[in-house]
């Protein structure tokens, strides 16, 4: 016989709560998570009346989750937001392509409306492309700095005022843990709160579910019935937030409030001020916000359409002033950048779509002379 629910007394419980270990009946767990995610919402003022939210949609639990409760708490509580759901397509076959399906039967159901952007509309690549010619590593730095500008320009495009993502707990915990293990001080000072924030993109983005343990959006979508795509991307197994995730389930195993514990150091942070932190300015190609005359997105681009994947990753700063210079590379310093060898056959170039012209807020244009490789 099941332990009546801590809250209700009344139904027994169907679950322990992995943040706070009460046991509560379902409609407890429901009522307690929603309500907590409406107080982290009003507590960090992340919207005001008559914005429009871009909701992140990536067909996964963390978005389905947050979809569902900014659309049931909109209603509850009358924030007064229009919603609308902003889709990724990053063009990895048999990932993104049933992910962006359960998207589209949330759309139908929920009646928000979807947008959806591609890679290969923005960029003229798509993940699967740059895969082939970069190798099993690195694929989720090309994707990372892609996936926030293509973010930012759907947002744009529906006329959002902000970005909501479903960002949570876990995926706090884990940056901080990567961050301090890259010793990325920018992106540890840029912080982890709840938001809103401007942070690096153009759009302010907001992580309403940023307190919410995994496991706990997990047990919401199950006792809601919400439908959505679990299965992992074919390129995470090399991505180095998979490191990061599986020390922080070492130390949660040990100690129950790890994650928690380090979205809190998170926040609580402080750096020295005279740390010296790079300008924010426009990328001289695009448009898009950048510290550099490019952004690192085209300094990406620029790097695949040359052939040489690698020029925008890792230290080839002196191989990059050989380009700016017009120097030519010798063959070992090509493949040091990801040439093919000698007589592979070059990609096919996909086609670019409508979305990367001079009419967008960041159109790609043609590189104009040297200067524009000043990277
Ligand atoms: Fe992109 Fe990497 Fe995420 Fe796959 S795992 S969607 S490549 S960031
Ligand atoms: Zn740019």
């Amino acid at each position: 016989m099941p332990a009546p629910c801590s809250a209700c007394g009344a139904s027994p419980a169907a679950l322990r709560r992995p943040k706070t270990g009460h046991a509560l009946c379902r409609a407890c767990f429901l009522a307690a998570f929603e309500e907590e995610t409406h107080q982290a919402i009003v507590a960090g003022r992340l919207f005001r009346p008559g914005e429009t939210v871009a909701i992140g949609a990536s067909g996964g639990k963390d978005s389905t989750v947050l979809a569902h409760l900014l659309q049931l708490l909109d209603q509850r509580h009358s924030y007064g937001l229009h919603l609308l759901l902003l889709s990724v397509d990053e063009g990895i076959a048999g990932y993104r392509d049933a992910s962006l399906a359960a998207v589209r039967r949330h759309q139908r159901r929920s009646g928000l409306p979807l947008h959806v952007v591609s890679y290969r509309q923005l960029y003229g690549w798509s993940m699967d492309r740059i895969a082939r010619h970069l190798g099993p590593r690195n694929n989720c730095t090309f994707c990372g700095v892609f996936r926030r500008q293509a973010l930012d320009r759907g947002a744009l495009l529906m006329g959002a005022d902000k970005i909501a993502t479903g960002h949570n707990a876990d995926d706090v915990a884990e940056t901080v843990l990567m961050n301090f293990l890259r010793g990325d001080v920018g992106r540890l000072r840029r912080g982890v709160g709840t938001g809103p924030a401007g942070g690096e993109g153009a759009v302010p983005r907001c992580k309403p579910l940023r307190h919410a343990y995994e496991k706990e959006i997990v047990l919401y979508a199950y006792f809601q019935g919400l439908d959505y795509f679990s299965t992992e991307c074919v390129y995470a197994p090399q991505a180095y937030r998979g490191y990061a995730r599986a020390l922080l389930k070492e130390l949660e195993a040990v100690r129950p409030s790890a994650v928690a514990d380090l979205g809190h150091s998170g926040e609580r942070l402080s750096l020295r001020s005279d740390l010296r932190m790079p300008a924010r300015g426009t990328c001289q190609r695009c448009g898009y916000v950048a510290s550099q005359p490019l952004c690192k997105a085209c300094v990406l681009l620029e790097g695949l359409d040359r052939g040489l994947p690698k020029l925008g990753i890792g230290k080839h700063r002196r191989l990059r002033d050989k380009l700016r210079d017009g120097e030519p590379l010798t063959q070992e310093e090509r493949r040091r950048l990801g040439a093919p060898a000698e007589g592979e056959p070059p990609e096919e170039q996909e086609p670019r779509g409508e979305l990367g012209t001079d009419e967008e807020p960041w159109g790609r244009r043609e590189l104009r002379g040297p200067q524009d490789l000043d990277f």
